[in-house]
């Protein structure tokens, strides 16, 4: 389902967070009347607003460097912004990457103000939300945000390659981290976003794999992978359904 093209890119959102958002309507509506369906509409709505203005920011930063991207999905984790490609300039990347976050920090400023205006409580949470969201996506788990960051810093002195790899590894451990504690505490979305690192780590590796044999040979790659485009996921785990044991 497609929700509209801002600024050409089209939004869609998956099936399975649609599911998600009938499901949580319903359970305001059965916990808390039209009034619990309400609060609840309006904080997915904020939440889901947030995640594709966070994606919008990646978009627009790549936009800047001639980078265009194909859409952006609202999975129930958070979203991904399937950009063309990442450019080869360390620098562009990290702006890229910060861009996602930097969206979070200016609507957690703005909600806080609008806090100090209405003094609604509801309205500091969704200052909360994307405070939280902004700090748990520049950790340094490479394909998110802050591992692309990590891997931009390490690339200009030790170059692409090798910096990859250490971003990689590090990216790893964080998704293994993600699925023990989001199956422990139990925290779906968290278990969500860990699955969802290793596949995106797989592919990434892949089209480094390929980069690199096109890079060393001066040939394309003799699989194919230009059909596929760099995920960008940003998770909104922190604040999305955790499932406290207390
Ligand atoms: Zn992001």
């Amino acid at each position: 389902m497609t929700l509209g093209s801002p600024f050409g890119i089209p939004v869609h959102l998956h099936w399975s967070f649609g599911l998600l958002l009938a499901g949580a309507a319903l359970w305001g509506g059965w916990m808390g009347g039209m009034l619990g369906l309400g609060l609840v509409s309006l904080s997915m709505g904020v939440l889901a607003g947030s995640v594709v203005l966070h994606e919008l920011g990646h978009a627009l930063a790549a936009k800047r460097f001639g980078i265009g991207t194909a859409h952006i999905t609202l999975y129930p984790f958070g979203g991904v912004a399937a950009i063309e490609r990442m450019p080869e300039d360390p620098d562009q990347e990290m702006v890229i990457a910060l861009a996602g976050p930097a969206v979070n920090i200016a609507l957690a400023a703005a909600f806080g103000w609008l806090w100090l205006l209405t003094t609604s409580p509801l309205v500091l949470v969704f200052a909360g939300l994307n405070l939280a969201m902004a700090v748990f996506n520049l950790l340094p788990a490479y394909p998110m945000d802050g591992g692309r960051v990590l891997r931009a810093y390490l690339a200009r002195s030790m170059g692409m390659v090798p910096a990859t790899r250490v971003a990689h590894r590090i990216g790893t451990g964080f998704a293994w981290a993600f699925i023990v504690v989001g199956v422990a505490w139990p925290w779906p979305s968290l278990l969500l976003v860990g699955a969802f690192l290793l596949v995106a780590l797989r592919q990434e590796h892949q089209r480094m794999v390929a980069w690199n044999w096109e890079r060393t040979t001066g040939r394309p790659a003799p699989w194919n992978t230009t059909t596929q485009s760099t995920p960008v996921p940003s998770a909104s785990a922190p604040t999305s359904w955790p499932w406290s044991r207390s």
